[in-house]
């Protein structure tokens, strides 16, 4: 029987998520329990919403958080405008592009994969060359921070392509929100979905989207239902639509209240203000990780601020350094995935631990280990 209380250590997270959470954050989540129907929650939701489409900057009115993580606002993108025989273009360049494309083809979608080598971007070029394959695609889907490889997807004139074609653009931000400059109304993107753990620092376990009006037409036109009943928009909706609010699920009350607190700090701080602040921290610690041997995989053009993916100097065991980072540092970094296993760090420097302090605290564990080689 286990009759020890609940620990966990002390640890810094610098790994590819979650971050680490703003006290404030926690403590919204110890608020006592209301009722998800209660008048109170009810109001808090709306909050939320509204936040929501400011910090995705956006007017889309089908703004909402899905109950689940990042992985289910992808799934609620792909269901709800695929039906099956359409077809898609997706853009393959690491491990979330392959989880999409896997999404949609269970939703029965002929999917034409741009495949691109992890650690690059899709280009304008691409795009056309796919468009020729495919010249009426339902929609484009890019991932715009790929965080299996730590690349920034270019998405302004990709985003004119997709929709001269009549095709919707698709947007995984689940790393880029709230740490990169994001615009989802200026850009265009019609279905975005994102995460709570990344660059926001709340808990993970939600996944606030966002659908155009084009993206409505086209849910409003489906000749099938869609095939998650969890997931369907025209249901879930009216959850999420103020004073029409019916049962659909229990929200996670907790989670939105730290959802809310964090969403608030985000506001505070000035979307401009963090995106900004996650570049300066990232030029500190590139230096940092450059003069200790460390070498970046992505093009300095495409790079993430927030995601560093860097290969370790030459006769470095990355695992056992990585582990030791944990256990006697209290120091959390990602190890690479995919054909970088065992190869490169993925270092994140998201939300709340994107400061200078954590900066220092990873540079000077490195410098103080002996088993680690610069
Ligand atoms: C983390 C992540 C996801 C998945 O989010 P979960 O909350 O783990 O389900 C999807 N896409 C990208 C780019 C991510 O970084």
């Amino acid at each position: 029987m286990i009759t020890k209380e609940l620990h966990t250590s002390n640890r810094i997270l610098m790994g590819p998520g979650p971050s680490d959470a703003h006290p404030k954050v926690l403590q919204a989540m110890a608020t006592p329990l209301i009722g998800h129907l209660d008048p109170e929650f009810v109001e808090i939701m709306d909050e939320v919403k509204e936040m929501v489409q400011q910090t995705f900057i956006t007017k889309n009115n089908l703004t909402f958080v899905v109950s689940a993580p990042g992985s289910a606002g992808m799934e609620t993108c792909l269901v709800n405008l695929i039906e099956p025989g359409d077809e898609v273009i997706i853009g393959v360049n690491g491990v979330f592009g392959g989880r999409m494309s896997e999404i949609a083809e269970r939703c029965g979608a002929k999917v034409h994969r741009i495949e691109k080598q992890w650690g690059t971007v899709v280009t304008t070029a691409d795009v056309k060359a796919a468009l020729e394959k495919c010249p009426k695609p339902k929609l484009l889907a890019l991932v715009h921070a790929e965080t299996s490889t730590g690349a920034l997807q270019p998405l302004q004139e990709i985003s004119d392509l997709i929709h001269n074609a009549g095709g919707l653009l698709m947007v995984d931000a689940v790393t880029s929100y709230c740490g990169v400059e994001l615009q989802v109304d200026e850009w265009n993107i019609d279905a975005i979905y994102t995460g709570t753990q990344k660059c926001l620092s709340a808990p993970p376990g939600l996944s606030p989207v966002s659908f155009s009006e084009r993206a409505i037409k086209v849910l409003d036109e489906r000749k099938t239902k869609v095939q998650s009943w969890f997931l369907d928009l025209t249901l879930v909706k009216n959850y999420w639509a103020g004073s029409k609010r019916a049962y659909h699920h229990t929200a996670p009350v907790s989670s939105i209240f730290a959802l809310r607190e964090s969403l608030r700090l985000v506001l505070e701080e000035g979307l401009e203000n963090r995106w900004k602040r996650h570049q300066e921290v990232h030029q500190v610690l590139k230096t940092k990780l450059e003069n200790l041997g460390f070498k970046y995989l992505v093009e300095e053009q495409y790079r993430l601020p927030n995601l560093n993916s860097v290969y370790l100097p030459e006769g470095n065991d990355e695992a056992l350094i990585r582990r030791k980072l944990l256990d006697e540092y209290n120091i959390e970094v990602g190890g690479g995935l995919g054909d970088f296993a065992g190869k490169i760090w993925r270092i994140g420097i998201m939300g709340e631990s994107c400061t200078l302090n954590h900066v220092n605290m990873l540079i000077s564990a490195l410098e103080d280990m002996k088993e680690f080689k610069s």
